[in-house]
C-alpha cells in the first residue's frame, strides 16, 4: 500500500480576517469578535480574534470582560470590538472550499475554515508536487478572496493538521513519512489533537513533556499516565498508524443529545454548563458501545426558534470527553449570540467508527436523540 499524501488547509484567523477585509481594518490593531464588551462590564464571550489580539492572550470562548481587561477598546485602549457576521463567513468559506475541492482528488471540509485533501494520485506520489500544489492553492485563495491560508502536508491526518500549524500564518510545511518521528518529537504532548491540558499534565508528572520523551519512554509508561484508551490513540499517532482517510462520503449515523430549557436562558454559563453535561452523557454512551467519533457538532436554538449549529471533523477518531468539551465550547463560542435568550442546546458526534464485532450495534444508532 502506497503512503497517502494528505494536505490540511487552515485559513488564518478566519473570522477576524473576513471582518478585516469587509470593514477595511488595520490588521495590526487587535480585533476581538464577540459580545458587546460594555466597557468591561459585558457578560458575553469572545467568539474569536485576530493575531494582534492573541498577543494579549485573548482566546476564543474567554469572557469578553477578561478580553477587555487584557486589551481594552477605545478610548482606554487600542482594541476594536465587533459583533460577528456569520453570513459573510459562510460566503467566504464557500468560495475557498470551491477552490480546494476543484484541485483535489479527494476533499473533505472539516469545518468552516478547514479542509483535508488527499492528493496522492494527482501528484503521482510526489511530495514536492504536493508542496507546489499548496503554493498554487495559497495564491488562488489570495487572488480570489484575499484570505491567507496555511497548509500542512503529511502521511496522516494528524501529521498534516499539526504541519499546517507549524508555519502559521501563511505558511506551508511538509512532513515526509520518514520525517514523522523527528517532526512529532519537536512538539509538546499538548500539540496532539486529543491530548488536552489535563492529559498533558498527567504525562508531565511522569516526565513526559515532549513527544520525544514519549518515544523514549514507550507505550507502557504512557498507559500508566493517561490510561490505555488514550495511550493507544497517542501511540498509533506517533507510529504514523492513525487515520489517513479523506472522505466526503460521511456516515450519517450519529449519537446526540439535546435539552430544552424549562424557561429561556439568558446566562451564558448556564448554556455552557448544559453543553458540558450533554457531552458527558454522550461520551459515556460512546464508551459503553466501544465506538469512537470523528465529527462533533453543537446546536443552539434561540427564543423564537431560530437554530444555529456548528460542526467540525477531528484529525483522529476518538471518545475523549476532555477534547470534546474543549472543541465543543469553541464551536459554541463561534456561533453563540450571547445577547439572545437560549431555548435549547444540543451536542452530537458523528462519523462513528466501531471495531468489526461492534458494527451491528453501530447500525442501530442512526440519528438517535
Ligand atoms: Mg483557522
Amino acid at each position: 500500500m502506497r503512503e497517502r499524501i494528505l494536505i490540511h488547509c487552515d485559513l488564518d484567523a478566519f473570522f477576524a480576517a473576513v471582518e478585516t477585509l469587509h470593514h477595511n481594518l488595520d490588521p495590526d490593531v487587535p480585533l476581538i469578535i464577540g459580545s458587546d464588551p460594555k466597557n468591561g462590564q459585558g457578560r458575553g464571550i469572545v467568539s474569536t480574534c485576530n493575531y494582534a489580539a492573541r498577543e494579549f492572550g485573548i482566546r476564543s470562548a474567554m469572557p469578553i470582560s477578561e478580553a477587555w481587561r487584557r486589551c481594552p477598546g477605545q478610548p482606554l485602549g487600542p482594541a476594536l470590538y465587533h459583533r460577528g457576521t456569520h453570513r459573510l463567513y459562510r460566503h467566504a468559506s464557500n468560495r475557498v472550499m470551491a477552490i480546494l475541492s476543484q484541485h483535489a482528488g479527494k476533499f473533505e471540509q472539516a469545518s468552516i475554515d478547514e479542509a483535508y485533501l488527499d492528493v496522492t494520485e494527482q501528484c503521482g506520489g510526489d511530495w514536492n508536487r504536493a508542496e507546489g500544489l499548496c503554493r498554487q492553492l495559497q495564491q488562488l485563495i489570495m487572488a480570489d478572496i484575499s484570505l491567507s491560508a496555511s497548509f500542512g502536508i503529511g502521511p496522516t491526518r494528524v501529521a498534516a493538521k499539526m504541519a499546517s500549524e507549524a508555519r502559521k500564518p501563511g505558511g506551508i510545511f511538509l512532513v515526509h513519512p520518514g520525517g514523522l518521528q523527528e517532526f512529532f518529537s519537536s512538539h509538546p504532548c499538548r500539540a496532539v489533537p486529543g491530548i488536552g491540558p489535563k492529559a498533558a499534565q498527567m504525562l508531565g508528572e511522569l516526565g513526559i513533556m515532549m513527544l520525544s520523551d514519549a518515544y523514549r519512554e514507550g507505550p507502557d509508561l504512557i498507559t500508566d499516565a493517561v490510561g490505555s484508551r488514550r495511550a493507544k490513540m497517542l501511540w498509533r499517532i506517533l507510529e504514523g498508524d492513525s487515520s489517513n482517510e479523506v472522505s466526503a462520503l460521511r456516515s450519517r449515523k450519529s449519537i446526540g443529545k439535546e435539552r430544552t430549557f424549562s424557561h429561556d436562558v439568558k446566562e451564558t454559563e448556564v448554556v455552557f454548563d448544559m453543553l458540558e453535561n450533554l457531552i458527558t452523557q454522550v461520551t459515556r454512551k460512546l464508551r459503553n458501545l466501544e465506538i469512537t467519533a470523528r465529527n462533533v457538532e453543537v446546536k443552539l436554538r434561540y427564543r423564537g426558534f431560530e437554530t444555529v449549529s456548528h460542526a467540525r471533523s477531528l484529525a483522529v477518531s476518538m471518545d475523549d470527553e476532555e477534547t470534546f468539551k474543549r472543541i465543543a465550547s469553541r464551536l459554541l463560542a463561534n456561533v453563540y449570540d450571547t445577547t439572545r435568550s437560549v431555548r435549547l442546546v444540543g451536542f452530537r458526534v458523528g462519523d462513528l467508527e466501531a471495531p468489526p464485532n461492534r458494527q451491528a450495534t453501530l447500525d442501530t444508532f442512526s440519528e438517535e436523540e
